[in-house]
């Protein structure tokens, strides 16, 4: 049988409806989210995210501003910047866009951006809140992964659960949740590039979660019947004929899709439950943004 899909919109747009009743309370108290992005030089894959994240802060009536530095911007300069938007009470939320240009070093801005006012969750102050079950400002997508998971029903007490992939921004705060007891307890099994043998790890899991970048890493075999895969990567892959060739786009340039890290339509006739790519973790991620936006302005309220 099919697996069911878990639909990143449909959960998505659950949390955003929850959302709004918060943001007029905030706005009565006279401070409304207000998300800053910080782009130090010209970057097209940025610009792709700072227009998803304006869409998405419009839809929720809440002020989304840019702030863009010139690539000459030194590491001083930025962390100065950084600092008074820290300061500045007006500005509830700050994010810093990535990549940012060489020289400078992003962990120390991210350290520099307030714990309260850090949208992204990669402040070490909410990371190691994770540590002790809080998930207040938790990193985005982590969460909307784990929060696809809730979304299935399933009981998650005294499952196994494989998490391949331990980058600080997905697998290990998603891990360090998983551990927390808000999430009734998994047994979760961290994997990575020096693990002897994925499949043997893979097969024996309830639940896997997989955010590595490389399509087609986990295959139907790997699984075992009823599993329930959450797929965060994000890969643009070429699009091929019948034959195997590369299909062109309307520019003459080779066409590509976006899949994540499973063969989705293997484990799909195996799962039980399933997250597409796109449309599964990626809309979920941005509804965490969100979440995380109106999190922080209450945190700024609370201060005040
Ligand atoms: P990352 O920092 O490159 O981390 C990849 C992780 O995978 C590392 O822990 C790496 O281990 C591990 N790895 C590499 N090859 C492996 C292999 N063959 N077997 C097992 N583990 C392996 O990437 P990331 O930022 O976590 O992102 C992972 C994926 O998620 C990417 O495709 C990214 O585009 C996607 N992503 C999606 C969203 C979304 O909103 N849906 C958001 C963020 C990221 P080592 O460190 O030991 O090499």
């Amino acid at each position: 049988m099919a697996a069911t899909l878990l639909q990143g919109e449909k959960v998505a747009s659950e949390i955003k409806e929850g959302l709004k009743k918060d943001i007029e309370d905030l706005k009565a108290k006279g401070v409304p989210p207000h998300l800053v992005a910080v782009q130090v030089g010209e970057n097209a894959a940025a610009r792709v995210y700072i227009r998803q994240q304006q869409k998405a802060c419009e839809e929720m009536d809440i002020e989304y501003e840019v702030k863009g530095l010139p690539e000459s911007t030194t590491q001083g300069e930025l962390l100065s910047f950084v600092e008074q938007l820290n300061r500045d009470d007006a500005v509830t939320g700050i994010i810093l866009m990535m990549p940012i240009p060489e020289g400078i070093d992003a962990r120390r801005v991210q350290i520099k951006i307030s714990p309260d006012k850090d949208v992204e969750g990669m402040h070490p102050a909410n990371m190691g809140r994770l540590v002790y079950g809080e998930m207040g400002l938790a990193p985005c997508t982590a969460r909307a992964a784990v929060e696809l998971l809730k979304s299935s029903g399933v009981e998650l007490k005294g499952k196994e659960v494989v998490i391949v992939g331990h980058s600080e921004i997905v697998g290990k705060p998603l891990t360090l949740m998983l551990l927390s007891s808000q999430m009734e307890s998994p047994t979760p099994t961290v994997c990575h590039i020096a693990t002897n043998d994925l499949a043997f790890h893979t097969r024996r899991a309830d639940i896997v979660f997989v955010a590595v970048g490389r399509p087609g890493l986990i295959q139907a075999d790997m699984v075992k019947d009823g599993v329930i895969v959450i797929d965060i990567g994000i890969n643009r892959v070429p699009v091929t004929d019948e034959n195997g060739n590369p299909v062109l786009n309307e520019k003459g340039k080779p066409k590509k899709r976006v899949v994540g890290d499973v063969d989705f339509e293997g484990i799909k006739e195996k799962a039980s439950f399933i997250t597409p790519v796109p449309g599964g973790v990626g809309p979920m991620t941005t509804a965490m943004l969100l979440y995380n936006t109106v999190e922080a302005a209450k945190r700024v309220a609370a201060r005040k």
